[in-house]
């Protein structure tokens, strides 16, 4: 794999010294840190972000699934939730964080939601009309588009579009962050064309030219403060080199941008907060094999072009997934090898479709001291159980309504299915245990709120007893959204710091 160093972004860890000072240090380089950064560079601030991930440029993508994904993402894409089921949750690990292995799509957050956390939370300022300013200037860097369903391409989602109009179901093009997307369909292993607008192409690329300094290969390990300030941050160079290797830096303020699970722990680890991690929140996705009885190409295309969005209000939404033989290979393990051979002598009849809820189900993350991840608990909200099903039972109804003459659904045990009938049979019998279930959305471990009991940050961003800490990234949002969360993400952290900057 290639690196090429970019001035101001340092990637390789042996050109690490062992000290730095700065105005502003942001830790993390995903949506949430890349954002406020770029915001405090643009104002004039000494900014220097550090990145437990390597730097990783669009010339260094491949088209080999499995080295991308141990490249970009953290622990190779398995982290566990433990609970029954375990559920597999993905993050990014790189500069850019997840903006470079996610599907670009940027959804403004849903009003009912907005409203929710402003009355419930008191997130004075933070409504549909507050935020709209911050979501248009992100649409226009990002070059947020509705992604058009062109000739001969996504006709996964074309049918899927097919299906919901025979129902009757609502239906909406997707808002994706892309410029000339040509259809590869290698979205969760770095965009090999170029076109998705990640972090790593756009905030983090101005915040450079505004004199930002980016260190790759860095962990911040823990945070040193005394009195209600925090003044330094203990580093571990991460990546390749001599092996652990210390680095110091000073700093006057410190954004903190980890993501939803590495904030909390280092907030945990470095005694700055006790109720960080304590519920963290997410969105369960239910991958679904469809097999059509005419080719449908799914290969050629690209993700969730489309959005049914009959059940939004109830938390349910769904749309075509990226479509590649690992893909499906993965999603199709708990039938075993004669399933995998049978899709792959029909490769191109097949698409993947995912069902995305909103649960009650939550999450604790369980940090120890001397461990450097941590790990997380939850628990299957009883509530879940007849509302996964039901979510199953829809997605089958529309993905007949489609055209598929066969479902291969995400739970362990049952055989495909070819009609309503039998998807009532293998649903009726299906444990508790064994829902397949993933999830790449997790938030709400250090959520922001107007009364102290009840948050790990005040509506400034603040972390609650330190004046010169701001948080802003996922982890700050209330509760779980329902809808993809990059843009609400970075509406916050661009409140967060216009707030700051006053
Ligand atoms: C496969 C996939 C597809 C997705 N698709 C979409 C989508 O289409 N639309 C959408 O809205 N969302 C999507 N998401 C979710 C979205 O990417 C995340 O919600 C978002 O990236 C979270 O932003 P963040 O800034 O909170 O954290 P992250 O993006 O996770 O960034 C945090 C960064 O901090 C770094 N870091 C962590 N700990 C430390 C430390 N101690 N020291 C230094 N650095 C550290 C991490 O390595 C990481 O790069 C997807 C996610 C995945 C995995």
């Amino acid at each position: 794999m290639t690196i090429k160093t970019d001035e101001n972004i340092i990637a390789d860890p042996n050109n690490l010294s062992e000290s730095y000072e700065c105005e502003y240090l942001v830790i993390g380089t995903g949506p949430g840190g890349s954002v406020a950064g770029a915001k405090l560079a643009a104002a004039g601030k000494d900014v220097l972000f550090i990145e437990d991930g390597g730097y990783y440029p669009t010339e260094s993508y491949t088209t080999d699934i499995s080295t991308m994904i141990s490249t970009l993402y953290r622990d190779r894409g398995i982290l566990p939730f433990v609970g029954k089921p375990a559920i597999a949750f993905a993050e990014g690990r790189c500069v850019g964080g997840g903006s470079v292995i996610n599907g670009a799509l940027i959804w403004r957050t849903p009003p009912w939601v907005l409203e929710e956390w402003v009355t419930k939370h008191g997130l004075d300022g933070y409504d549909t009309r507050s935020l709209k300013k911050h979501f248009v200037s992100i649409e226009e860097r990002l070059n947020v588009n509705k992604h058009k369903i062109e000739e001969g391409a996504n006709l996964d989602s074309y049918r899927l579009m097919q299906g919901a109009g025979e129902l009757k179901w609502k239906y909406a093009f997707a808002p994706r962050a892309v410029k000339e997307c040509i259809n590869e369909n290698y979205c969760p292993t770095g965009c090999i064309s170029g076109a998705k607008q990640s972090m790593l192409q756009t905030y983090l690329r101005s915040a450079a030219s505004d004199g930002a300094r980016v260190l790759a290969n860095l962990r911040a390990d823990k945070v040193i403060h005394k009195n209600g300030v925090a003044s330094e941050v203990r580093g571990v160079v991460s990546g390749v080199g001599e092996g652990p290797r210390a680095v110091r830096i000073k700093f006057d303020k410190l954004v903190v941008a980890c993501g939803p699970l590495q904030t909390p722990h280092l907030l945990r680890r470095s005694s700055l907060s006790k109720s960080a991690g304590r519920s963290l929140e997410f969105h369960m996705n239910l991958k679904i094999a469809a097999r059509f009885d005419k080719p449908v190409n799914a290969e050629k295309g690209t993700i969730f072009t489309v959005q049914i969005q009959e059940f939004e209000r109830e938390g349910v939404l769904f749309m075509a997934s990226n479509y590649r033989p690992h893909y499906m290979a993965m999603t199709l393990s708990h039938f075993g090898a004669k399933a995998v051979n049978a899709m792959l002598d029909n490769y191109d009849d097949f698409a993947l479709y995912v069902a995305m809820i909103r649960p009650r189900s939550r999450a604790t993350i369980i940090t120890s001291l001397d461990s450097r991840s941590p790990l997380v608990r939850y628990k299957l909200d009883p509530a879940d159980v007849p509302y996964i099903k039901l979510t199953l039972a829809r997605a089958a109804r529309l993905l007949f309504a489609s055209g598929a003459v066969e479902l291969y659904l995400p739970v362990a045990g049952t055989r495909p299915v070819k009609s309503m009938k039998e998807f009532d049979e293998a649903i009726s019998r299906a444990a508790t245990g064994s829902f397949e279930i993933i999830s790449v959305h997790a938030m709400s471990s250090a959520p922001m709120g107007s009364d102290p009991a009840k948050s790990v940050v005040d509506t400034e961003g603040k972390l609650r007893g330190f004046e010169n800490v701001l948080i802003t990234d996922a982890s700050i949002l209330p509760t779980n959204i329902g809808e993809s969360p990059q843009g609400t993400i970075m509406a916050f952290s661009s409140e967060i710091i216009s707030r700051h900057l006053g």
